[in-house]
């Protein structure tokens, strides 16, 4: 599963030090790339010895995305407005 190499939305509880520690991600809600995963919570979660990777992704526009799973070689994630998006999705 790609990781997820950079992630700066430091309001998300799997975020600490702009990476993520969620060990499987899910990206997209059909159109938009999406981080499904990002919620807040008053305390820090995931696990602390891990690099987050993308357990699944939803966009299949995205050139990455091959069989709704992510082929890139690692992803990018940042907020965007009020959501956290992976910056990495390319166009077909
Ligand atoms: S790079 Fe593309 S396929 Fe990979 S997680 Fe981002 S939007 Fe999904």
């Amino acid at each position: 599963m790609p990781q997820v190499a950079v992630c700066q939305v430091a309001d998300c509880a799997y975020n600490q030090d702009s990476t993520c520690h969620a060990l499987a991600i899910t990206v997209g809600d059909g159109t938009h790339a999406r981080c499904d995963t990002f919620f807040t919570f008053p305390s820090k979660g995931g696990d602390a010895a891990a690099t987050g990777r993308v357990g699944a992704c939803k966009v299949s526009g995205c050139l990455h995305n091959v069989g709704l799973e992510c082929q890139a070689p690692g992803i990018t994630v940042a907020a965007l407005q009020d959501t956290a998006d992976c910056l990495t999705y390319t166009m077909r």
